[in-house]
């Protein structure tokens, strides 16, 4: 397998059957199962446009190549968005923070992955080296994007929101959201995004009007889901997870 180190973002071309190769923490497992098998990897986690973070207007910007671990110390996230630090906090243990990247998070999307949560919870856009993406357009199912072929993630702006929380009912063995509600609240609205609960992160529009009208854990707990669409596995049944989505939401709200 061949590996090189982009030396620019202009320079970080793909192959045909190559990958970028930030943390290494999705990427590298994969490969070793057999579950990807690139020709060539394209080191980007040192690229400087992706390095950095920065309050610009009513926005927080997030290099894609930031650990998970360097967001969540930050103290510009930890004052404009503490419940974006509190996520990054939590994903995985040391070693997965220290070296696994917001824009190996979102490129990859796992399904129960915590970033994409935070994401399209807050309405982020997702800057890549030619385009922005809107948060709602981004994330498209199980491990899909509207990432092209060799399109590389920049940086993400997370926009500031009034109040925002995250609660998430850990896998105990992964670390992984069983289920993850990000919920927050602007001027012009609610957003409540929920991962790890179905093929793919998405929004929750009953939790979202609920919330709308009342900012309470009570509004959120009246809420009954039902469990269409949702996953059952050896962890938990979809009227589970159903079940959880709304309590999560309420602890979310309560901070
Ligand atoms: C034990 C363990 C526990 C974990 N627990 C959690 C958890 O609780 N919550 C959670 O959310 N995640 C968890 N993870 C996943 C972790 O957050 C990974 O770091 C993340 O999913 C991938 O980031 P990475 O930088 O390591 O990407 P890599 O593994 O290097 O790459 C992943 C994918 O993204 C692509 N890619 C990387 N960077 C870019 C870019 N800038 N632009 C476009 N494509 C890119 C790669 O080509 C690859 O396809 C866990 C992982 C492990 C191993």
């Amino acid at each position: 397998m061949n590996y090189q180190v982009a030396a620019s973002v202009a320079a970080a071309r793909l192959g045909a059957d190559d990958k970028f190769l930030a943390g290494g923490q999705s990427l590298l497992g994969a490969i070793k199962l057999g579950l990807a098998a690139p020709e060539g990897l394209v080191d980007v986690r040192r690229l400087p446009e992706l390095q950095g973070i920065s309050v610009t207007g009513a926005a927080v910007r997030i290099g894609a190549a930031t650990p998970h671990a360097v967001v969540a110390a930050s103290p510009e996230v930890r004052r404009a968005i503490p419940a974006l630090a509190d996520l990054a906090g939590r994903i995985g243990d040391r070693q997965v923070r220290n070296l696994g990247t917001l824009g190996g998070s979102l490129a990859n999307n796992d399904p129960a992955a915590c970033y994409p949560a935070a994401v399209l919870g807050l309405g982020a856009t997702v800057h890549t080296a030619t385009r922005q993406i809107a948060a709602d357009d981004f994330f498209q199912g199980l491990f899909t994007t509207a990432l092209q072929e060799g399109e590389l993630i920049t940086a993400v702006s997370f926009p500031i929101p009034k109040a925002a929380g995250w609660q998430k009912f850990k896998q105990p063995a992964s670390r992984f959201s069983l289920v993850g509600v990000f919920v927050a609240r602007f001027d012009s609205g609610v957003r409540v995004a929920v991962t790890g609960a179905g093929p793919g992160v998405f929004r929750c529009h009953e939790l979202e009007a609920a919330l709308a009208h009342d900012w309470s854990p009570a509004a959120a707990r009246a809420v009954k889901l039902s469990a269409d669409g949702l996953n059952t596995d050896l962890h938990g049944t979809a009227a589970y997870r159903a079940a959880l989505i709304p309590e999560l939401a309420a602890r979310a709200v309560a901070g």
